[in-house]
């Protein structure tokens, strides 16, 4: 192994990973600050090093790969990497690493755990309580909705969605429907999933949970038009991108009771205004970004990244590599 190869690494990470690669022989250098770096401030980092270990918070796009385009590859610290220009680094030869799987279990429990906050109106009724607002017992108010034998439509059923499919059946019985491109036959088999039409899901889907990738064919799809299909009755679930759904429409659909209810771990931007009105409605659970925000899942994640790199300088395999084509 040449043990002159430098790596930085845009954030504090969990060690698991940075030690495995000084063990590994490698240098690392860490950014030190509590803060997302600046791009110009990257690039200058980048610059001095063989090979990136990024965030989703990182903008990596045509021009910063060009200014780095020395790059050996970069290694992402998450599964999404809509914040990467992939054809650009593919075109320079930059592969690119992600931490699949890993994050799976965590993500899948803040949609599992956003839709009975919201069908049971949670948080609403905490900041009630902080209000001074507790009051008597009232049969008629602060009703939810069971979540018992519902249908629970899947929008992007891959690895997270997989896990939100088993909880949401062995849970509460939901049926499952999903919209992929492609078939999920392992869903099928496992939990008799019905691959449907978009606009079936729409239509059907008594909880719709968010699972897909951001990207051209999905940024903003869930609009004004796209909720006006949904059921009054139902809950719109997001754990994935921000830039999926359109933030006012879906405070429109909600005000006007085009649909039921709302739970984000994702919002457009990052972070969220603290004076957003959604935050204040009732039926409606806004987490901020915590997905993958468990020891275990972080810890796989630095461990993954780290991984990736080692094999792909020992053997030229990254392990999981969202552009195979760059190395070819
Ligand atoms: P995955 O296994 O790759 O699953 C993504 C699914 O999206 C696939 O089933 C894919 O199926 C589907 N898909 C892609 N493009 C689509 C389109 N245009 N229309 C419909 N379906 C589409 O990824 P994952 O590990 O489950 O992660 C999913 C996303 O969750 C990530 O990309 C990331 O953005 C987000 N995430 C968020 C957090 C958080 O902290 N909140 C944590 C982890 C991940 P087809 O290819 O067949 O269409």
């Amino acid at each position: 192994m040449n043990s002159k190869l430098k790596v930085f690494v845009s954030r504090k990470i969990p060690s698991l990973g940075p030690d495995l690669l000084r063990k590994e022989g490698f240098e690392v250098k860490i950014w030190p600050e509590e803060r997302p770096m600046q791009q110009d401030e990257l690039i200058q980092e980048a610059k001095q090093a063989d090979i990136l270990l990024s965030l989703g918070e990182n903008k990596i796009d045509p021009y910063f790969l060009n200014e780095c385009r020395h790059l050996k590859m970069i290694s992402q610290f998450a599964v999404g990497y809509d914040n990467i220009h992939i054809p650009e680094a593919t075109r320079l030869g930059i592969p690119v690493g992600n931490t699949p799987d890993v994050l799976s279990e965590a993500t899948a429990d803040i949609a599992f755990g956003l839709m009975i906050a919201v069908s049971r109106k949670f948080f609403f009724n905490h900041k009630m309580i902080l209000a001074g607002g507790w009051g008597s017992f009232k049969p008629t108010s602060h009703l939810g909705q069971e979540l018992a034998g519902k249908t629970l439509g899947i929008f992007g059923l891959g690895s997270i969605g997989m896990v939100m499919a088993q909880r949401c059946q062995g849970a509460f019985g939901m049926k499952v429907i999903y919209y992929n491109r492609t078939s999920n036959e392992l869903a099928e088999k496992q939990f008799n999933a019905r691959k449907v039409s978009f606009d079936e899901l729409l239509a059907q889907s008594d909880v719709l949970s968010v699972h897909s990738v951001l990207s051209d064919e999905t940024r903003g799809l869930f609009d004004r038009q796209v909720f006006s299909k949904m059921k009054p009755t139902s809950i719109f679930i997001n754990t994935a991108r921000g830039g999926i759904h359109h933030e006012e429409d879906l405070y429109e659909a909600l005000q006007n009771k085009v649909i039921w209810g709302a739970g984000l771990d994702v919002t457009n931007p990052e972070p969220m205004d603290k004076d957003n009105p959604l935050l204040q409605m009732e039926n409606v659970a806004i987490l901020p970004h915590i997905g993958s925000a468990t020891v275990e899942a972080r810890d796989g994640m630095s461990k993954l990244a780290a991984e990736n790199i080692i094999s792909y300088i020992k053997s030229g395999v990254i392990p999981h590599c969202v552009n195979p084509a760059a190395i070819e």
